[in-house]
């Protein structure tokens, strides 16, 4: 999902911090050796304070910091088990049940309606008898009935629905396969719909460790203009673009955490959803072209010759191909059948969704992606003429291109056979293969919302994380890779600059945090706590806690441990713990579970015993952690002759103290300590990290 728009320009503006650490890597050769930090005992002693009633001050501490809250022993502290190890893994006993689709639908385009069958296959590899199952039916959300549409604000907002009066209408349902017998069908009376789900009470319980039924279920539903900013309709002046997502009734996850995961769908958080392959078929009229997750199954069925010509030559050119261009729009030599519908079939494997895109409106092009393997797959934008030029979508193939290329080569190959972006009134929004993106986006804002619409192809459409529950695992991670990906993109076309300060901002004047529902968040809060802070978290951490080398190595055995499976919060702090060998929890702690801010400030220093000429000899510095927040500590330390050095210290050195000093080989007169002098972390109160103190 794409993040509110003020957030969006954080994310933008976050590329530049590589060139920055960059420069802090050349800095970093002049750092003189420091010696470790040394508490000096005799300082620390409880001295009486002015009070009159004998309260004591402990120097060694500041009022706004209490370490063992910081560094808690007991924090995630319950064991692994057999599903999931305590090193972060999947346990030797690690299942997930499993959901085949086959889905059948109509667009009426008089009614604006979808109607269709799926057949759901559905395994339970679980342990458990299942008396019955849950699915979800997102399109009750678009109800007048729906929590949802009850917890809309009067005004709108961005989520929610006020007005529109859809839902899905379940026409059957039935049993068609079960376990082992043949082919049978059994009309199933005994559903209930609740909200957004709809539970099935089996007559017969499926069978623990492998049991398979198949269910048949018909449906329809109107489509809402404005799908939750997800889904929806958009007029243009060639005609109507039609972006269909939570089109089918969808199998909640069961799993060994919580069994049936059955929050509902009240607008703000998304999915959660199981893997399997997905095979769909959509009727639309023969003037409309159909975009569609995974791979188009008959392209001689729907396709001109010439379309699948230039297919073929897009698929061997990096360079982006006209398959229907700005003149051929709505010509009837675009179109195989002059009359009539024609049925556009799509397969795509081993996902948790698919979804598609249709319209006479489109303009197409594509190209090929290279993928660090020697395969390669395809880039495809499909858009109206009002955004053909290259300010606008004329470059969005380029930019699936080059997003699917990085990411693949930086995290996990891409794994399915297209990546296609389509422009229209939904402003981002993420599904495996393709993506929905606002027609109007330009520039580098159309380049960052496809970076970041196609990041989560990796996160959670590829490692399957629970986003009703926790959105920072899908759009903090996305938004933290994003900035890498907006720094290699042709050169640093959109790199921009980057300030943890809208956090700083943001931590002064709201105690949320960001392990909560992000139906819990007011949504003004939604871009800070699930998208930015999480991303900033993981960059900091990258950047300066534990370094590129060892970040890299755990994350990447964090992806290719989930890939295709369904890990929790724990797994992720667990593989990042053990995989970079440190134990982070406070980082988890104070980032993820906590409000806390950080204020890091330089209080005072003191030439060294015996020094005649100020400085020589060296000095000793005294630095503070003043609120709860720890991180690490960059110092920058002026002399008068000239010389600038640097000292990084970790953020051990708060383990017990609120108040470190340490010794700094000066060889003349100090003139400036700075801590954090580039601005990196998010620390609250800037005008205390200077010595000596400036007065303004
Ligand atoms: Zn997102």
């Amino acid at each position: 999902m794409k993040i509110a728009s003020t957030i969006t320009i954080l994310s933008l503006v976050i590329s530049g911090h590589l060139a920055k650490a960059q420069n802090n890597s050349k800095d970093t050769q002049k750092v003189k050796t420091v010696t470790s930090g040394t508490l000096d005992t005799s300082k620390g002693k409880m001295r009486r304070a002015r009070g009159s009633f004998g309260n004591f001050v402990d120097k060694t501490q500041t009022p706004g910091y209490i370490p063992h809250e910081t560094f808690d022993p007991t924090f995630m502290y319950e064991p692994g088990q057999p599903y999931r190890s305590g090193s972060g893994a999947p346990g030797p006993m690690y299942w997930q049940n499993r959901a085949d689709y086959k889905i059948a639908a109509t667009l009426d385009t008089n009614t604006k309606s979808i109607i269709g069958t799926v057949e759901i296959t559905y395994t339970n590899n679980s342990p458990d008898e299942l008396n019955y199952l849950w699915l979800q039916l997102d399109q009750n959300l678009f109800s007048t009935s729906s929590r949802g549409h009850f917890k809309t604000p009067i005004g709108g907002g961005r989520f929610g629905n006020v007005e529109f009066s859809g839902g899905d209408s379940i026409s059957s349902v039935s049993i068609v396969k079960n376990g082992a017998k043949g082919p049978e069908t059994t009309a199933i009376t005994d559903y209930v719909i609740t909200d957004t789900r709809m539970q099935i009470r089996l007559k017969t319980p499926m069978k623990a460790k492998g049991d398979k039924m198949t269910i048949k279920i018909a449906y329809s539903f109107k489509i809402p203009p404005d799908g939750s900013d997800r889904m929806g309709m958009t007029e243009t002046q060639k005609g109507r673009i039609y972006e269909i997502a939570q089109w089918y009734p969808r199998m909640c996850v069961y799993d060994e955490v919580e069994g049936w995961n059955i929050e509902p769908y009240l607008g703000a958080a998304e999915f959660y959803l199981e893997y399997g392959d997905i095979d769909f078929s959509v009727t639309v009229p023969s003037d409309m072209i159909v975009a569609g997750s995974g791979e188009l199954q008959n392209p001689t069925e729907v396709l001109t010759q010439t379309e699948i010509d230039r297919l073929n030559k897009a698929k061997a050119s990096d360079a982006k191909v006209t398959i229907v261009g700005v003149d051929e729009i709505g010509k009837p030599s675009t179109h195989l059948k002059s009359n009539g519908n024609v049925t556009w079939h799509y397969k795509i494997s081993n996902t948790r969704d698919a979804s598609w895109a249709c319209s006479t409106a489109f303009i197409w092009d594509a190209a090929r992606i290279n993928l660090p393997t020697g395969k390669k797959c395809m880039s495809m934008s499909f858009y109206p003429i009002e955004c053909k030029d290259d300010s606008s979508w004329g470059r969005s193939t380029e930019y699936v291109k080059a997003s699917i290329e990085f990411y693949s080569k930086t995290y996990y190959v891409f794994p399915w056979p297209c990546a296609s972006n389509i422009a229209g009134n939904v402003h981002g929004m993420e599904y495996p293969g393709i993506v929905f993106c606002g027609w109007k986006s330009k520039m580098s804002q159309l380049f960052f919302v496809t970076t970041h619409e196609f990041g989560h192809n990796w996160f959670p459409m590829l490692v399957g994380s629970n986003e009703r529950k926790y959105a920072w695992m899908d759009e903090g991670f996305n938004t933290f890779i994003n900035i890498y990906s907006g720094q290699n993109f042709n050169k640093g076309e959109y790199n921009k600059a980057q300030t943890p300060d809208q956090l700083i901002g943001f931590a002064k004047r709201d105690s949320n945090v960001v392990m909560t529902y992000e139906d819990c968040m007011p949504q003004r809060d939604i871009g800070m706590l699930c998208y930015f802070k999480p991303g900033e978290a993981l960059y900091l951490l990258r950047e300066y806690v534990v370094g590129h080398d060892r970040f890299d190595y755990a994350f990447h055995s964090y992806i290719n441990r989930w890939a295709f499976k369904h890990p929790t919060p724990k797994d992720f702090f667990r593989s990042m713990n053990e995989g970079t060998g440190e134990d982070l929890n406070w980082f988890w702690k104070e980032w993820i579970f906590k409000s806390w801010q950080l204020d890091q400030s330089v209080s005072e220093v003191k030439y060294s015993a015996g020094d005649t000429v100020n400085g020589t000899k060296g000095a000793e510095i005294t630095i503070k952690n003043n609120k709860q927040m720890v991180m690490p500590v960059i110092i920058e330390v002026k002399e008068s002759n000239g010389h600038t050095g640097r000292v990084t210290l970790p953020a051990e050195i708060w383990q017990a103290l609120g108040v470190w000093k340490f010794h700094y080989n000066s060889t003349s007169t100090i003139t400036s300590v700075t801590i954090d002098p580039d601005k990196v972390m998010p620390d609250a109160d800037r005008s205390n990290n200077t010595w000596p103190a400036t007065t303004n």
